[in-house]
């Protein structure tokens, strides 16, 4: 079986028949995923210095240069890297004192920082199948960016103590400005309004504690709440929505956490996107005791002025790793980084390699590489390549960056 590194819930079960060395036919891959796996014959990146096509020899010693005369090099990406290229990638920046952030800086970093510092309560995915009653997906939408998350785990699936399934055993809540697809086939439907969700948390809370909600339609507060206390295993999957809207009331989702766990036992899964985000995460926290945002200069420091976002004004130079902060950055850093000498390691072409001044083609973490990873809920997966590949690892093109130095 093959292991799908589409999306952060690393579907193991994947079933692939080769055709003449090629990938044919596939079983249990969501649309997604079907479109990872054959993204390995499009758009690939080749090796490029300054612009032009080149040796790989080349590009790694062009790489090796920039990042050794570099005065304050940034390192980031680190998502869609296998465990050991980001311990690898981590040895590297010590060695250049580089600062090192990655995608969750920007994203679920706060919410997943909560769940790794035991603040808030979480479980596994495979808990969920079992025992899970009620899903509230909050400002998350699994049916179009996990495709498989209702259907492996957390609404479809008869489990242990679930044998009834969706029918009469599980209820799936959604909280979204929107009525996302999710939304669509949940059993309840709240709208919060954009960058409503501090208020509507401290409505539930007020629920919570037996007062009346200050919000308009109080009734249907009131049921949503009520249902949510009559759960017995309940699970938060907070998603990019509520990350953002919560951002500078981090505590409410504590508050509220802790006060539905006085009645009901909560959990909090956070929607990662990327296959190993969380890996990454785990791997730096265990080697300094940050998440993200990481400065290497002068001994260990982390701090918000190590953010891609601020690192983009003081950095010298790049190292991106799987990642395309060039599309997915705000237009004023992602123009910083297009003016710093940046060197490009990713299996696909992008706006990053387009403007980089070295591009490094690896081979696809899954598809053409094996390697472990972190699921969502911090469950590691190891998987194996499914085709063969020339293409280095990010693991052996690290490797030989580090050489170079
Ligand atoms: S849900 Fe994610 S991991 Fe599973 S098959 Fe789809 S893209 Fe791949």
């Amino acid at each position: 079986m093959a292991v799908c590194t589409g999306c952060s819930l690393l579907c193991e079960d994947i079933e692939v028949a080769l055709d003449g060395g090629k990938m044919g036919k596939t079983r249990n891959l969501c649309r997604k995923g079907l479109g990872h796996f054959k993204s390995i014959y499009l758009d690939r990146a080749r090796p490029a210095v300054d612009g032009k096509e080149a040796g790989i020899d080349e590009a790694i010693d062009k790489a090796a240069g920039i990042l050794k005369n570099a005065k304050k090099p940034l390192i980031f990406g680190w998502s869609n890297s296998t465990l050991d290229a980001q311990k690898a990638g981590l040895e590297l920046a010590r060695e250049l004192g580089a600062v090192v952030d990655d995608t969750s800086s920007i994203c679920q970093g706060w919410i997943v920082e909560k769940v790794l510092r035991k603040e808030i309560p979480t479980c596994t995915l495979d808990d969920v199948r079992n025992y899970a009653d009620v899903s509230i997906f909050w400002g998350s939408d699994p049916s179009s960016s996990h495709p498989r998350h209702l259907s492996r785990f957390s609404y479809y699936p008869r489990g242990e103590k679930r044998q009834r399934g969706y029918e009469e055993d599980r209820t799936a809540i959604t909280i979204d400005v929107r009525k996302s697809p999710t939304a669509d086939i949940s059993d309840e439907y709240y709208r919060v309004l954009p960058g409503g969700d501090a208020g509507l948390v401290e409505a539930m809370i007020s629920v919570l504690d037996g007062k009346i909600p200050r919000v308009e339609d109080k009734k249907k507060l009131i049921s949503l709440v009520t249902n949510m206390k009559k759960s017995r295993f309940g699970v938060i999957f907070p998603g990019l929505g509520m990350v953002y809207s919560l951002k500078g009331r981090k505590e409410l989702l504590d508050a509220l956490v802790e006060k539905l766990n006085q009645s009901s036992r909560y959990s909090v899964i956070p929607m990662v996107g990327h296959y190993n985000m969380r890996g990454f995460n785990q791997t730096l926290l265990d080697q300094t005791g940050f998440i993200n945002r990481v400065s290497f200069q002068d001994g260990v420091e982390s701090g918000p002025e190590h953010s891609v976002m601020e690192a983009a004004k003081t950095c010298d130079a790049a190292l991106v790793i799987g990642s395309d902060p060039v599309s997915s950055l705000p237009a004023a850093v992602a123009r910083r980084l297009a003016g710093m000498p940046v060197v490009a390691v990713d299996p696909h072409r992008n706006l990053t390699t387009d403007v980089a001044r070295v591009v490094i083609p690896s081979a696809a973490s899954g598809l053409e590489a094996g390697g472990s990873a972190l699921r969502m809920d911090g469950v590691e997966i190891k998987f194996d390549g499914v085709v063969e590949s020339e293409r280095m690892t990010d693991l052996e093109i690290l490797a030989r960056i580090k050489e170079g130095l």
